[in-house]
Parts: C-alpha cells; sequence; structure tokens
C-alpha cells in the first residue's frame, strides 16, 4: 500500500469535537490538578485550562467530555534518536566470545551482521514491531536516525528510496509521527573507503544522496539531514550538509563524541580539532537550535561553548549498555543546551527510563543528588522537558510535546492505579513518576486527537 493511500486512510474519518479531562497533568509545561482540554475534529486543541468550563460555557457550545478519571494526563513523548532496526539484536550480545574484548566496536559487529541480513520485508517487520512497542511506552513521534539504504552490497533498489519507504510505512501503519532523519555516510574513517558491510548505508555521492531528500521532501516526509559522524563523512562533506540543511530549512543531526577513539581519530584527521569544533568549522552549528549532537559524552570545555545554543540528545540506557561513558547533563544544561532523549538502540524502550538516568548517572558520579535541578524549574518538570518539548525542538517540530492551544492532541494517560503509582501522594506524583518511575503505567495514547492505544 503506497504512502498517499495509508494518509488517506488514516485522514478519512476525522473524530468529532470532543474534551477531556483527569485528575492531575501537565499543560503547558505546568503539573496541574483537574487540567481541561478541548480538541477539534481535526486533533488539534483548541482550549486548555484547569477545571470544567463555567455551566454557561458548556451550554453555549455542548461536546462530549470524555472524563479520564484519576488519570494522570502528559503530553506525548518524543524520542529523538531511534535506529529501530537494532532492535532485532537486542539481548543477543551479552555473551563474550573468544577473544572477544567486548567493547563498543564487538558490538558494532554484531550489529552489523544484523543489518546485512534485512531486506525490504524484514526492514519493514523489525521497524513496525519497534515503532509499536515506543507507542506503548508512550512515545508519540520519533526521529529514526535512518542509514540502512541500499542493497548489501551498496547497490540501489529500484526505488532509491526502497528502504527509507519501508520505515515512512511502518510509521504510517502504527500511528506513530515521524521526522525522517535520513543518514549521510560515505567511509569507514580517514582515507578507509567503507567496510563491506558499511557499503549499504553509503550513497554513491552526496548527489544522489541530496536527490533523495529532495524526492522525500517535495512528497511531504518531514525529514532531517543527518551527517552520520565525523569519522564517516569528510569535511568537504559536512560543509555542503551544512550550505543544504540551512537552504531547505531542515535540522541536522551527528552522533557527537560518543567513544574517546572517535575523538582521537578526529584529531588525528583535523589538526587536533574535536568532533564538535569540526561541526562548527563545517557551518553546521551556525543555525541556532538547529543541530543536535547525539551522545556529546567526551566533550571539553570548548565543545561546551560550541553546543550552548543547540541540542544534545541523551540516549542514557544505550550508553550504559554499549560503554560509551556518561552524558555530562548539568555542564550541558547550565551553558544553555536543550537536552533530548532517545532509545537509540531500541534494546530498551522508555522514555521514563531514559530521563530518570540523565539525573541518576550524574549523581553517581557526582556523589550528589538533584544535579538537574534549577531553581526556577522543579527537577521532575526540567525530565519531562528532555521528554518531550526539548526532542520536539530537535526534530524542528515545536508544535509537538506540549498539550497546550495549537498544538495537536498527542498524549498520553498514565494509570493512576498502577502498582508502581499506588499510594503515591498527589503532591509527589510527577516526582514518582519521573525520578522513580517506569513507562509501565502509560494506558493510553493519542496521536492527533486518534486514540492509537
Ligand atoms: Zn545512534
Amino acid at each position: 500500500m503506497s504512502l498517499e493511500t495509508t494518509k488517506q486512510r488514516q485522514l478519512a474519518a476525522p473524530a468529532a469535537a470532543r474534551a477531556f479531562t483527569a485528575a492531575h497533568g501537565v499543560l503547558d509545561g505546568a503539573w496541574v490538578d483537574a487540567p481541561y482540554l478541548e480538541v477539534d475534529a481535526a486533533g488539534t486543541i483548541v482550549r486548555a485550562q484547569t477545571g470544567l468550563p463555567s455551566a454557561p460555557d458548556r451550554d453555549r457550545a455542548p461536546i462530549p467530555v470524555h472524563d479520564l478519571g484519576r488519570a494522570v494526563l502528559l503530553p506525548g513523548l518524543i524520542n529523538a534518536h531511534s535506529h529501530a532496526f537494532q532492535r532485532s539484536i537486542r539481548g543477543a550480545t551479552h555473551r563474550a566470545a573468544a577473544g572477544d574484548p567486548s567493547t563498543f566496536w564487538s558490538w558494532r559487529q554484531a550489529m552489523y551482521s544484523a543489518a546485512q541480513r534485512l531486506g525490504p520485508d524484514g526492514l519493514y517487520a523489525v521497524t513496525r514491531a519497534c515503532f509499536s512497542e515506543m507507542l506503548r511506552a508512550g512515545i508519540t513521534c520519533v526521529g529514526e536516525f535512518h542509514y540502512l539504504h541500499h542493497r548489501p552490497d551498496g547497490g540501489l533498489y529500484d526505488d532509491p528510496n526502497e528502504l527509507s519507504n519501508q520505515i515512512i510505512r511502518a510509521a504510517d501503519d502504527v500511528g506513530l509521527r515521524l521526522v525522517l532523519l535520513e543518514v549521510f555516510y560515505q567511509r569507514a574513517g580517514d582515507r578507509r573507503p567503507p567496510l563491506p558491510e558499511q557499503r549499504r548505508f553509503c550513497d554513491p555521492s552526496l548527489d544522489v544522496y541530496l536527490a533523495r531528500v529532495d524526492a522525500l521532501r517535495a512528497r511531504g516526509v518531514d525529514v532531517g539531514v543527518a551527517p552520520h559522524s565525523v569519522r564517516a563523512v569528510a569535511r568537504p562533506q559536512l560543509e555542503q550538509l551544512a550550505d543544504y540543511a540551512a537552504r531547505a530549512g531542515l535540522v541536522m543531526h551527528a552522533h557527537v563524541s560518543e567513544q574517546p577513539l572517535e575523538n582521537h581519530e578526529c584529531a588525528a584527521e583535523h589538526g587536533g580539532l574535536t568532533p564538535t569544533q569540526v561541526f562548527a568549522a563545517s557551518g553546521c552549528l551556525d543555525r541556532p537550535r538547529s543541530f543536535s549532537a547525539v551522545h556529546a559524552i567526551h566533550v571539553d570545555a570548548a565543545d561546551l561553548a560550541l553546543l550552548a545554543a543547540q541540542h544534545v540528545c541523551a540516549c542514557p540506557t544505550t550508553e550504559a549498555d554499549l560503554g560509551d561513558g556518561i552524558v555530562p547533563a548539568a555542564d550541558h544544561l547550565t551553558r544553555g543546551a536543550r537536552i533530548a532523549l532517545g532509545s537509540d538502540s531500541n534494546a530498551i524502550i522508555d522514555l521514563f527510563q531514559e530521563a530518570r538516568l540523565l539525573e541518576m548517572n550524574e549523581r553517581l558520579r557526582s556523589g550528589r543528588r538533584l544535579c538537574l535541578s534549577a531553581a526556577e524549574r522543579p527537577l521532575s518538570l526540567t525530565l519531562l522537558d528532555a521528554a518531550t518539548v526539548a526532542g520536539a525542538s530537535a526534530l524542528g517540530r515545536a508544535d509537538l510535546g506540549k498539550l497546550a492551544v495549537g498544538a495537536p492532541f498527542d498524549a498520553i494517560t498514565l494509570d493512576r492505579d498502577h502498582p508502581t503509582l499506588a499510594d503515591v501522594a498527589s503532591e509527589h506524583l510527577l516526582d514518582a513518576i519521573m525520578l522513580a518511575g517506569s513507562a509501565a503505567p502509560v494506558d493510553r495514547v493519542y496521536v492527533a486527537g486518534h486514540r492509537r492505544r
């Protein structure tokens, strides 16, 4: 079924205007009791307040009110960094092989093997399963950092966007919003051609890549430009990608300083520069809040300053799994960077855990508590911001991640009576959700006003 057909199917049956109310929730970034939201037939929030409207108001324009009872109503979560196909090796890389030093790089080899085996149907199946799991975990929009582009030998499919189309189809069929972060990949490293298992990640040229992106944009697909890393993309191409993204008004995402070896190789190739400095020198950081540095773990003071007006996308469960290190979240936030969250390898799909670990990893490192709390904002709301509005901003979708007038009704409810939340006092509820919780209590999930779970 074509993309156009499925989009039409979704839009064919608009819901009627209706209202929602619940015991507690977060409206436009603030924790409130008795949130009340009116949603029009197109799924857009047209009224947001605490408490029901007065009787004369209700009588003037009566609409059905869905009382969600004791539930907690939150904005849908935004997953800013995912590689859906990597879910296929969940649990498969935790036993030592003879001679295997068990590092990020040996994990990568197992991941490459899985990538080699996938054709269009297989990619669709694993992506659909992954996106379904995201929806169940309260994620309503994903930024898919997609680099599995071509045939295993690097040859193009009849439609060069064949595999991108499978990602789009999976998101469409599940009902998840997608920002397709199309990855450009050209080499194994400085003056090293791609390894055989990297060939299918690589476009024959930058022009072929840009033609694919143009074709996706022409169809209305929400895309971002994604040079994989400074290891996989040379500086002249980074400059051209920065120029293209600026002209097209697209966000740019890249892996940045995930592993120390990446920094060492970068310094050797670029006269001592760090990866962040190479992105800056290539023009990738010229536009404020248009760039997302995924990981940004092994960064120095100069890097922190360069990223202050951008996004950092932390992926703590994956970073722990792969032995990457700890994102210096407090340092990034203090300087002004916005921190988004990603499920990355999808070994675990739970943005509540990602948000909690952002704080907890800093506690483990510093020996202190409340590391990310700021005077003007409770810690729990800072963590919810990372899982919602900051992710939306990173994906160039500032309209998402919040329950406010003009935003689509992308919302989730949490079951107040779930064993993990039962008996928690109302004044501690959001702290329990964000600092002691998980996605287990997620109950209902709405995308653009449509109930998806
Ligand atoms: Zn990644």
